[in-house]
């Protein structure tokens, strides 16, 4: 008999795994609150796909430029001291993870999950013909700073072997590269080639996901909010919503960063906090488009084009779930992003901008959870923080092959829920 699958969410995560699911012969459900899909996390993230960001963001020394920063609207990292009681024990996780050993752990478990997914996608993409404005370019690293080159040089050159690619480049040859960055090489102490990171549109690729899932047969429930999980010993019984309660075999939660707070009845505590970022979109003058995806790091600014729009993408803020569009963060990328491609004032002067922001899931160790709990018929797929469209095929399919009893293609221990159990 088939058996049935409940999933949790229909952001990126949630909708690639109802397809591999329906793929592996499930009769799946996706129960989301909203009236779509990817209406939270994934809608207008930063479009990239970047095994080259795979390090972990508590890097050692993040701690003090927080410190520093505490506060500055204008800043890359903001920390707001009201969320600092409600993100303690994360918090010293998340400090623990960022000792050298731990994070270069996590960051070379996220590096073969991103190469996986990368891999993963391109089969997607030819399989079922995707259009989600995709570009193979790779992306142009851009660095002012001396220290910080030499920093990502070296990572760059221990991560080879593990299969990044990357070429280090001079101002004048980024600029050849990208011929937009001309007018800012003077600036630039140099620049990173990654050939193999991508770039699409999140959103569209999970409207394109959620369509090719209904034609598999996969049924989506939206307007449905999950209130509560119920669970008999170590079984999910069911899961109840605000209209009534719905049974399946198996459950997947795939809530994003809500995700923590539907497993904490459950009495599994889950190290997910909800690090909030912005975007601003724009449609520049025609001619004036990005070839290939510019990421700052020192800004944490990325800036994407999307078809014959551009998506400037960043900032890190540690303010529990609100989510509230604060203009002064939206104006402070949108800034940092003319400082690099001045021809930008146009577009955005004539009031063009569409500014958004979202939620990252992030684990206190930076891998995201992959697999099984406690409960032996309830399974993750979340905790993929920044780089969730990045992460997004392969984890989809680790998890429906661990869900159908298949050996995963890649070892899945370190993205194991069982890791913050010890
Ligand atoms: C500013 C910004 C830029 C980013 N840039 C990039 C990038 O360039 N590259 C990259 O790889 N990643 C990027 N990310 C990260 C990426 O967007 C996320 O990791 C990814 O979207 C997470 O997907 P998800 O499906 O887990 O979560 P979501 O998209 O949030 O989906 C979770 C779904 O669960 C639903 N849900 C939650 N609770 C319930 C409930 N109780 N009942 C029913 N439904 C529920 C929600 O409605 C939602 O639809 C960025 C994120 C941000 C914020």
């Amino acid at each position: 008999m088939t058996s049935s699958v409940a999933v949790i969410g229909a952001g990126l995560i949630g909708t690639t795994t109802a397809w591999y699911l329906a793929e592996r012969g499930f009769d799946v459900t996706v129960l989301d609150r909203r009236e779509g899909p990817a209406l939270e996390t994934s809608y207008a993230n930063g479009g990239l796909l970047t095994p080259s960001e795979a390090d972990p963001w508590n890097a050692p020394g993040t701690l003090g430029r927080l410190l520093r920063w505490l506060g500055r609207e204008d800043s890359p990292l903001l920390l707001r001291p009201a969320a600092l009681p409600g993100m303690l024990r994360w918090g010293i996780d998340f400090l623990r993870a960022s000792r050298p050993v731990p994070h270069r752990h996590s960051t070379e478990a996220i590096l073969r999950l991103a190469l996986y997914s990368i891999h993963a996608l391109n089969e997607l993409r030819h399989q079922l013909n995707l259009d989600y404005a995709a570009l193979s370019n790779g992306t142009v690293k851009i660095f002012r700073d001396y220290r910080a080159l030499e920093q990502s040089l070296e990572l760059a050159e221990a991560l080879r072997p593990l299969g990044l690619e990357s070429h280090p480049l001079k101002p004048s040859a980024a600029a050849a590269l990208e011929p937009l960055l001309s007018v800012i090489a003077d600036q630039l102490a140099g620049a990173i080639h990654y050939p193999a990171d991508q770039s699409g549109d999140a959103h569209l690729f999970t409207l394109e996901m959620a369509k090719h899932a209904a034609t598999a047969g996969v049924k989506f429930r939206f307007n449905t909010s999950v209130q509560a999980i119920h669970a008999d010993g170590a079984h999910i019984g069911g899961l109840i919503t605000q209209q009534d309660e719905i049974h399946a075999d198996i459950y997947v939660l795939a809530a994003g960063s809500y995700t923590p707070l539907l497993v904490r009845p459950l009495k599994l505590r889950l190290p997910i906090y909800p690090v909030k970022g912005y975007s601003v979109t724009i449609v520049p003058a025609q001619g004036y488009s990005l070839r290939v995806p510019v990421v700052d790091s020192e800004q944490k600014l990325v800036l994407t084009p999307l078809g014959d729009r551009l998506r400037i993408a960043g900032t890190a803020e540690f303010n529990g779930y609100d989510i509230t569009l604060n203009t002064a963060r939206s104006g402070s990328i949108l800034r940092q992003a003319m400082a690099i491609l001045p021809g930008l004032a146009g577009p955005v002067g004539q009031g063009g901008a569409i500014s958004w922001t979202g939620l990252r899931p992030m684990t206190c160790d930076g891998p995201p959870v992959l697999g099984g709990t406690p409960y032996g018929n309830l399974f993750f797929n979340t905790g993929h923080g920044p780089l969730g469209w990045t992460l997004c095929a392969g984890s989809a399919r680790i998890v429906a092959d661990a869900i159908a009893g298949r050996t995963p293609d890649i070892d899945p221990g370190a993205y194991r829920f069982s890791r913050f159990m010890r």
